[in-house]
Order: C-alpha cells, then structure tokens, then sequence
C-alpha cells in the first residue's frame, strides 16, 4: 500500500512533453468473462491514450519524443492481463520511462472505474479520494493492565502482535499475599496508573514518527477518565472518538465497523464545519475565498489552509508553459510572465499536485446547496496577504512553501481528500 512519501513523489515529477501516464484499475465483480471485458477494456484506453499522445505532439512539433511512453501502454496493457485473480485489490501504476519512472501500488478495490491518463503530471484525484476515505488509523483497545493495538491503513486492518504486557515486567501479584489489603490496592492503582501513563507516551512516539495519523479508542467508560490524564494534549487533539470495548473479547470485526463508524462521524463532522467557516469568512470579507479565480489567487500566494471542492467539480483553465501560473481566464499569453499559455481540461485535477506538495487540507463537498451557490471551489485561508503581492506561480517549485514545525504539526492530515 501507498505511503504519504510516495504520494508527495507522485506530486512531485512533471513531464513537459505530457507523456507522464496514470492507470487506475477497479476489479469488476466476479463473473463470466469479466476478466477478458477487464482487458478488453484496457486495451481501448492505451489506444485512445497513444492517439491523444500523437495528435499532441504533431501539434506541438515534438515528434518521437513520445516514444518511450508507447512502451509505458504496452507494459500497462501486459499487466493488466495478469491481474487476474487479484480481484480483492485495485491497481494503480504511475509511469514515465522518459524519466526512468515506474511505479505500482495496491489499492483497496474502491475506484470509480479503471482509467488511464496522460499529462503533464501524474493524475491524483482518485488516490486523494480513496486516502481522505481510508486514511492511517491506530486503535487502542486499552483497561487497566491491557493494551492491544490495530493499524487500519486504507482498509486493512492489522493487530500488532504482543503490543504490550507492562504489569509482566514487574510481576503482578508479586508478594500480595505480603501486604496489608490497602497497600496491594495502591500498588494496584499504581500500577494502573503507570501502564496508562507508559501507553500514553507510547501513542505520542507513534503519532510523532508517523505510525499513524489518528487513533480512535475502545475502553470500559470507567477507565477513560485515568487513562485521559495521561494524555499529551496533542495526543488527544488526534483522537476522533471513543467506543466501548473490552479488551480480551473484542473481535476484528467490531474494531473494524465501530473505527470506520467513528472515522466517518469525524470526517463528516469536519467537513461541515470547514464548508460553514469559509462561507461565513467569504461572506465577511475574512480569511475565506470563492470562485475559481479567487481561489487560483490565494493558492499561489500560498494562503490556503483548506480547500474545498465539489465532489464533480471541473473547469477549464490556462497554464503557463513557462512559469505555472494558472489563469481562470482562458487567455493565450501568461499575464505574470508573457508566455504563451495551454489548456487545462480539469483544473480540479491541476492543482491536486499543489495542494498535496503543500499539504493543504482537502474536502470533497457533496450535495450542499449552498456550497454550489457559490461555484463548488472555496478555501478557507490561513492567513491574508498584504493587497497588491505579486502571485507566485502555482507550479513553480521553487515557491513552494515551507511550513513551521507547528505548521506542519497542525497540518500533519493534510493533502488528503475526505469525500462526501
Ligand atoms: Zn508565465
């Protein structure tokens, strides 16, 4: 599966001769002939995608220097026809041979459809989608002297073996029988005390190294009040909610739905509050934007903090081949830098590379009347310009932001896509 690292890879190559391919496979459901549709299918996209590739570069007189990118087609083609049997999992492969890049990944089996692109950058739409809706979670099933701890990472959940056994360190019921009831009762609640604590430090460390990204609890109501002392303010930032549990019967099955159940309430829940913020911020004028236009503008001043997104927006816009500027208005040359400009089909898909390299949160809005009022692109921003700053291109690298530690700490969830 997929690391937060390779995705910023991802966002990170750009081929001037728009021959960088994206190829997203779904498995269809199991039945007759499905796989030879499967292939079938694919086939037609290579040769749609090699025809695009041709006309493109007889228009922009770069004959031959697509080449390679056949290559790339014909090694997709060859894989698709042995995906076969691996039906529990979609595929996605990134590839540019004019830069020596291949790479695949397994994917949960949740794409809209098996597709294949070829652009200037790798297209991430799909993969933002399915990591906003399978992010890395950590689940910590936790009482008094227990503790186990599951990883749930774009779909698979796994439990990390002998997780802990802190009171065997010390030999519980050591000498009990040597004390007076009241001090084995301490000894106890001492003990209670210092494998939360030493949990408590453990969840930090896995936060802090990246292990995951968010944590999600199942303890007996009782113990959620001493264990919540131990907590690290930021640990518990990064806590979406609680469910009840115990800690030796709990099956994989209930940490899976109750964690997918708590993970979609947060999501849904932040959302909600990122469309309602930015509305109320545009609507005075504040640290909010709408419209393609306003939202272009923000982005290369690098002011966004969260972007908004329709769930099927797309618009067109220019490029410029020169400096990256991105233009709503669909003019022929760079108003930053006088280049001649190019077309871009989705400008929803264009700025993904961006958003991701900054990582700048992320929400697909779905069915909102009011969101759609105002074009289906917003953003709330973290801060405004000064008027009059010069824009920075958009695609220029060398613009890109850096956030503060307590930036990045903030935004740690970032660059991902939570769909509606
Ligand atoms: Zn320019």
């Amino acid at each position: 599966m997929i690391t937060r690292d390779q995705i910023r890879e991802l966002a990170q190559l750009e081929d001037q001769h728009s021959c960088a391919l994206s190829f997203y496979f779904q498995p269809t459901p199991p039945r007759n002939k499905a796989h030879k549709e499967e292939v079938i299918l694919v086939k037609d996209l290579a040769r749609e995608a090699w025809r695009s590739l041709e006309s493109k570069s007889s228009e922009s007189k770069n004959n031959g220097k697509c080449e390679s990118a056949r290559a790339d087609l014909d090694r997709i083609v060859r894989l698709s026809q042995d995906l076969r049997g691996n039906g529990s999992h979609a595929k996605a492969v990134f590839a540019c041979s004019a830069q020596n890049f291949w790479r695949e990944y397994d994917l949960p089996a949740q794409l809209a459809a098996t597709q294949l692109f070829v652009d200037r950058h790798f297209h991430l739409k799909p993969l933002a989608r399915l990591l906003g809706a399978f992010p890395s979670l950590g689940i910590v099933l936790v009482d008094r002297h227990r503790a186990r701890l599951f990883d749930l990472r774009l779909g698979e959940l796994t439990e990390r073996e002998g997780f802990f056994h802190p009171l065997s360190r010390r030999g519980r019921g050591d000498g009990f029988a040597g004390y007076d009831g009241g001090h084995a009762e301490r000894r106890v609640a001492d003990e209670a005390r210092q494998h939360f604590k030493h949990l408590a430090e453990f969840l930090k460390d896995a936060l802090d190294k990246g292990m995951f990204e968010k944590w999600i609890l199942g303890c007996q109501d009782a113990h959620w009040p001493q264990f919540e002392a131990q907590l690290h303010p930021y640990v518990s930032q990064r806590l979406l909610g609680r469910f009840s549990a115990d800690v030796a019967r709990t099956g994989r099955e209930e940490v899976r739905s109750e964690a997918e159940r708590i993970f979609a309430d947060s999501q849904n829940k932040l959302r909600d509050e990122a469309v309602h913020e930015t509305m109320n911020q545009a609507r005075s004028n504040g640290r909010g934007v709408t419209g393609l236009r306003r939202v272009l503008h923000a982005l290369e001043l690098g002011e966004v903090q969260t972007l908004l997104l329709g769930d099927n927006y797309s618009a067109q816009a220019v490029e410029c081949a020169g400096c990256g500027h991105l233009d709503a208005h669909l003019v022929h040359y760079c108003p930053a830098c006088g280049r001649a400009t190019r077309t871009v089909v989705d400008v929803a898909e264009a700025i993904l590379p961006w958003v991701i390299r900054r990582d700048i949160e992320l929400f697909y809005v779905k069915d909102n009347a009011e969101f759609d009022k105002v074009g289906n692109i917003a953003a709330l921003l973290r801060f405004r310009s000064e008027a009059g700053t010069r824009a920075r291109p958009v695609a220029a690298k060398s613009a890109d932001y850096s956030p503060s530690p307590r930036a990045r700490l903030v935004g740690r969830y970032r660059g991902i896509a939570t769909g509606a």
